[in-house]
Order: structure tokens, then sequence, then C-alpha cells
């Protein structure tokens, strides 16, 4: 594991070279199964012809020509900290929601605490007094994409430990097949058609478009491909991600794609003054994928202490849990 110091505000935006220029990176993403982000409230709806009690989906109001308007979102927290999970699995970070007593997931991993010296992941998107340097905008779910689903119980992971874990495990107790063995570590869940049950959930339906708006004020490139490859957007491993509510019984599928990066600041390193007429780039088409390339070389590439930020080994085992072969299997409905 490694700690740097933060890049602090003032290198970021000193000018000095376009690779830490802050940036807008833009996804359109599709929901490839049922989404949902609960907001912990019930709510009672007409579910096949009777009212039914169900669990809401996260909702914002906002005031369109005068009159109050409700609308699905995903809130931009909930993207974040699906991203960040997978970031902290596929860089040398301190993976610091996993153990309350603030152990590390991987060797040598403590929890950071000094805000001078932060793992990859602290430092990308914050860490207590710290707030980090990328941020996810909240995404309005256009209208008409929602529906409700019923689904089973979600139990606890592995009640009575006479199941075998599922945990994504590294270093010497890596276990072969995914399944228990390992360390503790961060859980990520298999993609599966979804299983049904009796707890009604009010979901956004599949198939639906997404915005996903990334503010990031990289250290250098090698954070915009780190990003980019935690969306499963690296162009040789593409995967879909798991987001929000009930990810064991098959729900929270999506898919990300890269459409534009504006890139503020111009290509002479002038500093962004805050007026953007002429002073921001914007990429898209050809461009961008050439720009994708070599952001995500940039974090694979070796820094100068040896080890490249995304560590490549993670990365594959991660798009192999993610498989979209995971599609062809019905998640489980009862205990898993
Ligand atoms: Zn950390």
């Amino acid at each position: 594991m490694k700690r740097e110091k933060p890049p602090g505000h003032h290198l970021v935006c000193d000018g000095k070279t376009d690779e830490t220029a802050p940036m807008t990176l833009i996804f359109e993403a599709k929901t490839l199964q049922p989404l949902q982000v609960g907001s912990g409230t019930h709510a009672v709806a007409e579910v096949e012809g009777r009212d039914q009690w169900l669990l809401d989906h996260v909702v914002m109001a906002r005031v369109e020509h005068e009159a109050e308007k409700t609308y699905l979102v995903v809130p931009g927290s909930s993207l974040k900290g699906a991203v960040r999970s997978i970031a902290e699995a596929i860089t040398d970070s301190c993976v610091s929601a996993a153990t309350p007593a603030g152990n590390g997931v991987w060797r040598n991993a403590k929890r950071c605490s000094d805000i001078e010296r932060l793992c990859p992941a602290c430092s990308l998107f914050g860490a207590p007094s710290y707030l980090g340097r990328a941020s996810f905008r909240d995404s309005i779910v256009p209208d008409g994409r929602s529906t409700v689903v019923s689904t089973p119980n979600l139990w606890a992971p592995a009640r009575g430990r006479r199941l075998p874990r599922f945990y994504f495990s590294t270093g010497a107790n890596e276990a072969q097949d995914r399944a228990g063995a390992g360390r503790l570590g961060r859980k990520f869940y298999f993609h599966r058609r979804p299983a049904r049950g009796p707890v009604n959930r009010r979901i956004i339906k599949p198939t639906t478009l997404l915005n996903i708006t990334v503010n990031l004020r990289p250290a250098g490139l090698s954070e915009a491909g780190l990003i980019i490859c935690a969306l499963g957007c690296h162009p040789e491993h593409r995967f879909p991600i798991k987001l929000g509510a009930g990810k064991p019984v098959g729900l929270g599928s999506i898919e990300f794609v890269p459409r534009k990066v504006i890139i503020y600041g111009n290509s002479q390193g002038s500093l962004p003054t805050g007026r953007l007429g002429g002073q921001c780039r914007e990429l898209g088409g050809k461009e961008l994928e050439e720009w994708i390339e070599s952001s995500v070389d940039a974090a694979m590439r070796p820094k100068e202490e040896g080890k490249p930020l995304v560590d490549i080994a993670r990365l594959q085992r991660l798009a192999s849990i993610y498989s979209v072969e995971g599609f062809d299997t019905e998640a489980p409905s009862g205990a898993y």
C-alpha cells in the first residue's frame, strides 16, 4: 500500500500541465436489470390490481412552472460509493468501510488517519475531514421509467456461517474459486437474473438510459483512468457494475459508456479563470477514445515507486466476477 501527500487545490490548479486540469466526465448509463436506490421509506401503491406496501425509491422534488414535480433520482452519493468500492478493490487502498476497527483488508493496509498521507481511494474520494476530488452529480430518471417488482427477502449473508462466503480476496489467502477461504474484503455480487419473492420495491426499469456526470480534479491522468476502470469502461476490461438495493437477488446491474469529456484549461496549460469561453476542451468520438486509452494506460503504467495505480490482476478478477455471463443464472431466492 502506498501513501502519498494529497495534491491539494493549489497544485491541481497550478496550470503547469493539462493532466491536472479540472474535468467533467460524462457517461451514458443503461440499467440492465431493475435498479432501486432505496429511500428507506415505505409507500402504498397499486400492485397487480390491489393496494400493497412497497419499499420506495429515492425521489427529488423540483418546482417547474410554479408546480412541484417529483422525479426518481439516482443520487450522486450512491454512484460515488459504488465506484469508490471498486476503486478501493483495484488499487492499493485502505478499504475504509470494511472493518470498523480500522484493520485494512489488504496486507499492511491500515485505514488512513493522516490527511497528509492518504491512500489512492481516500485521496480521490475523500476521508474524514477531507472532501476528496471526485464528485458525482444526482441523475434524474426520465418519466415513465419506474415500476414495481417483487423480490425475495434479503437475508443476512451466510447466516450462521453454514454457507460459504463470497468475498473478493487477495494475497496469500487468495481463494481460487472466489468462495470462502479468503480474508474478509470488499464484497461484490455476481450479475444475475432477478429472483421473485414477497417484497415489493419501486424500481427503475431495465434499459433505462441515464446521464451520469462526474466532476474531477485529478492529480494526474492516471486518476481519470482509475475512474474509467472503476466504471467498467476500460476498453479491454468492460463490465457492468452493481448499484443500489437488492444486489444479491439480481437487482442493480448497470452499464456505463463514456460519451464526452470536458477539460477546463487549454492545451497550453493556462489557468482556468472561471470564464470558460475558449478555455475548455470538449472531447468526443475518436478523440475521446484516444484520451481514454491514454488515461487507462497512465493508470496501468508503473509509477516512480514501481507499482501502477491500478492493479491489472485485480481489475481482471473484478471483470470476471462482474461478467455478463452471470445473467444466464437466476439469483437465489432463499438465503444466499
Ligand atoms: Zn485510505
